[in-house]
């Protein structure tokens, strides 16, 4: 198996259309990124899976699309203006800003080898607290009154609109809600392609029960999560679970697991699972003086609460990291993504044998046609066919239909499988239901 970087999968991200370098033309922003085509693609059906296990498949969840920009207020309360900070350390000789807790993953200015504060270059201040919040104002009169944030997590839209929720929505704990949305942290070292960028987007779930409950459902979203990231494909090995240390926890958390990916670049944070206990609820109330409680036929509590928070882009560069390969087939190299059918962008491409066979084409086009009111379908007739699987192979299209000779005589195509490279002979009328069929598949990664 090839090795991965992620300058390879940066580089065949850009050339095949999934991410480019955000504003390029003007020499791009520091880790802002744009989706192309296929990245739009692959982020849907992230979200997508994300959605389906968590509200689609259950009935104790409800969805949420709250606004970007809240009451100012509503971060006093949370903790965020005070306490959502990064230990900033500046170098006085190369003026470059880093994460104070984060040296081992930066690079010194002068000697990108060496780690900042390892040179006798270097000249490292103190540490101090930087506020991750991205400030902007609201109105036409710019004075203190008017600033607000960018929200930095999706979450505190969900805890005040508990009220709403509770009361206009048929829920009774357990029950969650669900979010997915931008947000915003004004990071000291990005990096790392779409890992930590300034704007991403987020997925996050505030699961409300019962206080002496937190525990159990603690454990059992910390599985669930688990358990998704390997069902779309990620491999076994390359997932663990991290418990926080103690003196790791969020101000707000009671206990918090990490589930890891090993990137190229090590084991880092993919989603974290937290309990949060009554923390969020508790402050909200006491802040708008508003009751945030659950009040049942006999009983009256302020919920505890499960969150489970992941992001799009980091778990798309998972994928695509733990998707990437290269090998040499038939003495030709070939690099492939063998990303799971649910999460690739395109499930198959339709390729007449010979582009300039009209009955062929005829054919072929007439069953793109037919795949792709059901599912991400491709036509290509350019180009010899070896080329045209490779460049399918790339965007990690799972299958290919050929049509070809035999078809005009007797209604069957070649189904090319991207990783076996195996071609079965299947009959044209039933391919988009065998498909559909597949698709619905456990699919599991070659380990
Ligand atoms: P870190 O310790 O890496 O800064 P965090 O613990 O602050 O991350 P959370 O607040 O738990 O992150 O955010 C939940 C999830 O949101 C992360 O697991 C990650 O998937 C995603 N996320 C957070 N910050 C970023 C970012 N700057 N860029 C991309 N994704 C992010």
């Amino acid at each position: 198996m090839a090795t991965v970087t992620i300058e390879k999968v940066a580089a065949l991200s850009r050339r095949r259309g999934f991410v480019y370098p955000s504003s390029d033309i003007y020499g791009g922003l520091g880790s802002a990124y744009d989706y192309g085509h296929y990245g739009v693609l692959m982020r849907q059906n992230i979200r997508n899976e994300w959605w389906r296990s968590m509200i689609q498949e259950r009935d104790d969840m409800v969805a949420l699309d709250s606004a970007i920009i809240l009451n100012p207020r509503v971060w006093e309360a949370s903790g965020h203006l005070t306490t959502f900070t990064d230990p900033l350390v500046d170098c006085r000789t190369c003026k470059l800003r880093f994460r104070a807790d984060d040296l081992d993953h930066a690079q010194c200015g002068r000697r990108p080898s060496k780690h900042p504060g390892e040179t006798p270059d270097c000249d490292l201040t103190e540490a101090r607290a930087f506020n991750l919040m991205f400030e902007t104002q609201i109105g036409p009169v710019r004075d203190s009154a008017s600033v607000a944030y960018l929200r930095p997590e999706t979450a505190q839209g969900i805890f005040v609109n508990f009220k709403n929720v509770t009361s206009s929505l048929r829920v009774k704990p357990p029950f969650g809600i669900a979010q997915i949305g931008k947000s915003f942290r004004n990071e000291i070292t990005p990096g790392n392609f779409i890992f930590r960028l300034r704007e991403f987007e987020q997925m996050e779930m505030e699961y409300f029960v019962p206080p002496a409950d937190g525990p159990k459902w603690h454990e059992y979203w910390i599985e669930e999560r688990r358990r998704w990231h390997i069902s779309l494909g990620l491999r076994e090995s390359h997932v663990r679970l991290r418990p926080h240390e103690p003196d790791e926890l969020s101000h707000y958390s009671l206990a918090t697991s990490d589930v890891e990916y090993l990137f190229p670049i090590g084991w880092l944070e993919l989603e974290g699972i937290a309990n949060r206990g009554d923390y969020d609820l508790r402050m909200h109330a006491e802040h708008s003086g508003t009751a945030l409680e659950w009040v049942g036929h006999e009983e009256r509590y302020v919920p505890h609460v499960i969150e489970p928070a992941g992001g799009v882009d980091r778990f798309m560069l998972a994928f695509l990291c733990d998707a990437y390969d290269e090998e040499e087939v038939a003495g030709r190299q070939r690099t492939v993504l063998r990303l799971h059918p649910r999460i690739a962008p395109v499930k198959v491409a339709v390729l007449p044998l010979i582009g300039k066979n009209e009955d062929m084409v005829t054919r072929a086009r007439a069953l793109y046609e037919e795949l792709r009111k059901a599912m991400a379908a491709e036509y290509d007739e350019d180009a010899a066919i070896g080329k045209r699987y490779r460049r399918q192979d790339e965007i990690g299209t799972p299958w290919a239909l050929t049509i070809d000779e035999q078809t005009l005589e007797d209604g069957t195509v070649t189904l090319r499988d991207r990783d076996t490279l195996e071609q079965e002979r299947i009959a044209v009328a039933g391919a988009r239901e065998l498909l559909l069929e597949r698709l619905q598949q456990p699919w599991s990664p070659r380990e």
